[in-house]
């Protein structure tokens, strides 16, 4: 059975990724009247509040003439027959900013249509690439942008290295053992916040060998029948996190206090949600998060994490 995506997740979006290659057609849309675009301002997004949040996309005459002030437009495929383009407008006077207010999407992401989420946080995720690939990592001369934003080719001509956008994968993994989960809290999380564990994967590791290492590295725990679970995009900036459950070999644990502040095991019945406490002194992470969903998931409540749309 098909489970629920995550929030930001993109399956609502065509990529439609072979139209990159094809420069005129990229113009042609662009230029086009059904464009819509999805402006950013230094990784934040465009959004209209009062009463619950919406993304605001450029069209007609203001879209067309935002995107002409910006560097370059960035083909993200089409929505609902749509084509979207992101645009960069950090550090430019534009009319967008009339239109509503810039905002990290984390601040709003949960209140959003689900496909308004996906779209905004898509957008993001390119623009931030672009502006930290505007040189060429092997030789250093300037890159430009081909293929609908999606590719910097080096401009110099015995380079020509092409660079992509990335994304690094972080695991993320709820431990467990018997009828209790570990849950830690990262040195900068908020008071009272608990969750699972986390980190990058490192060149030459499966997602598997990642998160054994990480679990041992965070609190020496050796972890046997990982599995996955889900994945969630998370361009905040630029990652995508792959979930796991993983179980402990025993309860014996020893915080490495260099990467977590404590850590603690928590059986079903202290995670339900009369017994949490009214204090503020232990929460679980928002519900728009994997992380929140694999603590969900393990205690039995496959129902995907709640966001609108
Ligand atoms: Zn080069």
């Amino acid at each position: 059975m098909q489970r629920p995506s995550n929030p930001y997740s993109s399956a609502e979006i065509d990529r439609s990724s072979l139209e990159r290659d094809n420069d005129e057609r990229m113009i042609e849309l662009a230029s086009s009247g059904e464009a819509r675009f999805v402006p950013i301002d230094s990784e934040k997004n465009l959004v209209r509040s009062g009463g619950s949040p919406e993304a605001v996309f450029l069209q007609g005459m203001m879209g067309r003439a935002v995107a002409n002030i910006a560097d370059h437009s960035i083909f993200l495929g089409y929505v609902d027959g749509a084509p979207y383009f992101a645009i960069d407008i950090t550090g430019k006077d534009t009319p967008a900013s009339g239109l509503g207010e810039f905002v990290d999407l984390r601040q709003v992401g949960a209140l959003l249509f689900a496909k308004e989420g996906s779209i905004l946080a898509y957008a993001r995720g390119m623009t931030y690439w672009h502006r930290r690939h505007k040189f060429c990592g092997v030789c250093g001369a300037i890159t430009k942008v081909v293929k609908g934003g999606h590719v910097r080719r080096c401009t110099n001509e015995a380079c020509k290295t092409e660079h992509f956008p990335r994304t690094d994968p972080a695991v993320i993994m709820l431990v467990h053992h018997g009828d209790k989960c570990l849950l830690g809290r990262g040195k900068h999380f908020p008071r009272g916040m608990h969750s699972t564990l986390a980190g990058f994967v490192e060149p030459g590791e499966s997602f598997e060998d990642a998160v054994a290492r990480e679990v041992y590295e965070e609190v020496k725990v050796r972890v046997k029948n990982v599995t996955y679970r889900s994945s969630q995009p998370w361009p905040f900036p630029a990652s995508v996190m792959i979930g796991f459950h993983a179980e402990a070999e025993s309860l014996d644990f020893e915080v490495n206090l260099d990467e977590l502040a404590s850590a603690r095991w928590l059986s079903r019945e202290e995670l339900r949600p009369e017994n949490m406490p009214k204090d503020g002194s232990f929460f679980m992470p928002r519900r728009d998060s994997i992380a929140r969903r694999l603590i969900e998931e393990w205690l039995g409540h496959e129902a995907g994490p709640s966001i609108n749309g």
